[in-house]
Parts: C-alpha cells; sequence; structure tokens
C-alpha cells in the first residue's frame, strides 16, 4: 500500500521544493494517519540499530510531539538495546522501552534515520505487520520502504523531516522538543559544518533556540565531554593511526583502529568510539578516513569519511553498509589486517 498508487495523478502531488521533493500527498497521507487514529490504537516509532543522536532525536522529538496531541506512542530501537551517554539524558526517554516487549502488529509505524529495512535489525518486521508505516528519513541510499516514504536526501538531518510533521500536525515546538531536535541537528551536521548546513538548517536552528534551550551545554555534552581513560584511549588510537597516500587511487587514506582490549584497558564501553573517526578525519593528506572498531574478535564497526574526493557511501554499500556520500559505515569481518585490507581494495 504506497499512496503513490492511490493518490490522483499530477497536480495535488507536486512537490513543494523546500520539502526536498517529498510529494505533497506523501505528506497528507502521513498527517492523515496520525489524525484518523482510532481510539485505543497503537502507535510504534522505531528508529536504527545503535541509534545515533539523530535518530534518537528525531524519534523522541516526535515522540513528545505526539503526546502532546494526545497520541500514547510507545518507541524503541533494535537490539542491543542500551542507551548510553549522551543520549541517555534526551527529553522523552521515558518513551523509550526494551524492543522485546514492542507491539507485534502497531496500528501505525514510524521509522526514522533508517537508510534501509535491514538497520531496523529484529523490528524490520514491523513493516509488515503494522497497519501503516510512515519512514522519516534522509538518506539518499534510502530505497523508499515503507507505506509512506517521507525520505529528503537534501535534508542534512532526518531531525528536519521530523520537524516539517510536527509543524503539518500543529504541535507547537517546545524547549523539551526542542532539545530532542536540537541534538538530532547537531549531530548530523558536526555542529553545524558539514556541507547539508543549509540557510533551512539554521533557520529551524534558531526556531529550536527560541524555545530557551541551552546550546552550549548541549554542545559540550555532544562533542566536548568524555572521560578521562576515553581522552587516554583516544591516545593510543591516534598514535597508531596509517597514513597511506598512495589508497584511494591517490587520493589518500588515514586509518586506525581500537579494539575490546583497549576498551578493557581504559574500562570504556563501545559508545566513547563514536567519536574517534572526528579524531582521525582532521589529517589533511587523506580524503578518506577509516576508524575499525573491533565488536567481537573476527568482526569490525567501520566509520568511513571522505572530504569530497571519495564517495563513501558506495564503498560502504559495496561491504554491505551504507550512509551518506562524506560519512559511511559497515561491518567487516576477518582480522585486522583483512578488514583493512578489504576496505583499502573497495576504495
Ligand atoms: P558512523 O561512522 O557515524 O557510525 O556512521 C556514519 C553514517 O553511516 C551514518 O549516517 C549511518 O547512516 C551510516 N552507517 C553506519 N554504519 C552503517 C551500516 O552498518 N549500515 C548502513 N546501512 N549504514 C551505516
Ligand atoms: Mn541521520
Amino acid at each position: 500500500m504506497n499512496p503513490a498508487g492511490t493518490a490522483t495523478g499530477g497536480g495535488t502531488g507536486a512537490a513543494d521544493p523546500r520539502d526536498g521533493g517529498i510529494p505533497a500527498r506523501y505528506w497528507e497521507a502521513a498527517v492523515g494517519y496520525l489524525r484518523d487514529l482510532p481510539a485505543g490504537a497503537e502507535v510504534l516509532l522505531v528508529c536504527h540499530v545503535n541509534p545515533d543522536g539523530d535518530a534518537l532525536g528525531s524519534m523522541l522529538g516526535v515522540g513528545l510531539g505526539l503526546r502532546r496531541l494526545g497520541i500514547p506512542v510507545r518507541a524503541t530501537f533494535p537490539a542491543p538495546y542500551t542507551l548510553t551517554p549522551p543520549f541517555d539524558t534526551l527529553p522523552g526517554v521515558d518513551l523509550l522501552g526494551d524492543p522485546a516487549q514492542a507491539p507485534a502488529a502497531p496500528d501505525l509505524l514510524l521509522c526514522f534515520d533508517a537508510a534501509s529495512e535491514g538497520r531496523l535489525g529484529e523490528l524490520a518486521d514491523r513493516l509488515v505487520t503494522a497497519g501503516a508505516s510512515v519512514v522519516l528519513d534522509h538518506h539518499a541510499s534510502n530505497p523508499g520502504f515503507g507505506t509512506v516514504p517521507l525520505v529528503d536526501p537534501g535534508a542534512a538531518a532526518t531531525a528536519v523531516v521530523a520537524a516539517r510533521l510536527l509543524e503539518r500536525l500543529g504541535v507547537p515546538l517546545d524547549a523539551q522538543i526542542a532539545e530532542c531536535l536540537y541534538v538530532a541537528l547537531s549531530t548530523d551536521t558536526g555542529s553545524f559544518k558539514f556541507d547539508l548546513t543549509t540557510p533551512a538548517v539554521h533557520e529551524l536552528a534558531a526556531r529550536l533556540l527560541g524555545t530557551g534551550i541551552r546550546p552550549a551545554e548541549i554542545a559540550r555534552r555532544l562533542f566536548d565531554a568524555r572521560p578521562f581513560g576515553a581522552m587516554k584511549l583516544y591516545g593510543d588510537v591516534l598514535a597508531r593511526a596509517t597514513l597511506e597516500p598512495e589508497a584511494a587511487r591517490g587520493a589518500g587514506l588515514v586509518w586506525s583502529y581500537a579494539t575490546t582490549a583497549d576498551l578493557d584497558r581504559y574500562a570504556q564501553g563501545r559508545h566513547v568510539l563514536e567519536g574517534l573517526i572526528d579524531a582521525v578525519r582532521v589529517a589533511e593528506e587523506a580524503d578518506v578516513a577509516c576508524v575499525l572498531k573491533q565488536v567481537v574478535p573476527g568482526q569490525w564497526n567501520v566509520s568511513l569519511r571522505s572530504k569530497g574526493a571519495v564517495d563513501v557511501a558506495r564503498v560502504a554499500v559495496d561491504l554491505g553498509g551504507g550512509g551518506h556520500r562524506l560519512a559511511a559505515g559497515c561491518t567487516v569481518p576477518g582480522d585486522l589486517a583483512t578488514a583493512i585490507g578489504v576496505i583499502r581494495a573497495a576504495l
């Protein structure tokens, strides 16, 4: 069931350019599903595995907005179901529950920041069992799954799409919703530094700040705070970084890695590794930066970044992952030499 098939052709389906090509009939369908929910309807919100600030912030921001409309919602994400700093203090975390307890066949499913169905892990089946599904996303590689795909590849974050949905639902921004969306927006724009940081992004940020949220506090929590042990671990990882100027057809590659032994040595959890790629990608001699994070022996979670010469999303997709042109990720098997060899070859 796709509104593309049910809407009257032409006229009413025209896309507003501010909506990044999302047809008006998709917005109407999404708003319609939320407006016309029967009493007692189950609404489930899900986002991608290992959720980042955009996944959680967009989901909880919309969740709080729906609650303001009197629509009870439940939110979750696929296993491993753990919420780690800095996201464990987001407003709306009380909406979250264990995925094992998520309704098997919700009346309506809302999906956030997932480039593909596979990113929903064990919750992907809800796309089939739900009465309808509204998919909010901004990955260019998104194939357009779900009943109503609200996918804008030109949006800097899924939060941009989420804010538009809340506006169409007539939900006024309050400080709690704004904090969720601001965390999402600043995460996915690298603190308003990346290419898609458009005037519209700053306009949205201005509206969010207008609710009284504290940008310095949020930014420090997101980008400038980590345990001392994690700081020392970053030192080790940077010290063993490798520069390969000939890699990526001469564009250059800088890479490093972190193992579970590193985490154990400094008594740190995996979540502290999220910012590692930002410390490695500063090497100006390399277009591509790569950090391999050991999940278990023989399995690496890979972060890829490009300064523009290489489309790392294509590389990641080739290796079974996904992402954006300048920021992508995948999981690669093998020992360290094998894993980086596979990535080098794909580049
Ligand atoms: P990060 O390096 O920050 O973990 O991920 C960068 C980007 O790549 C994210 O925007 C995310 O959408 C995407 N990504 C990371 N890992 C995967 C993966 O395993 N599969 C897919 N499809 N996308 C990924
Ligand atoms: Mn995102």
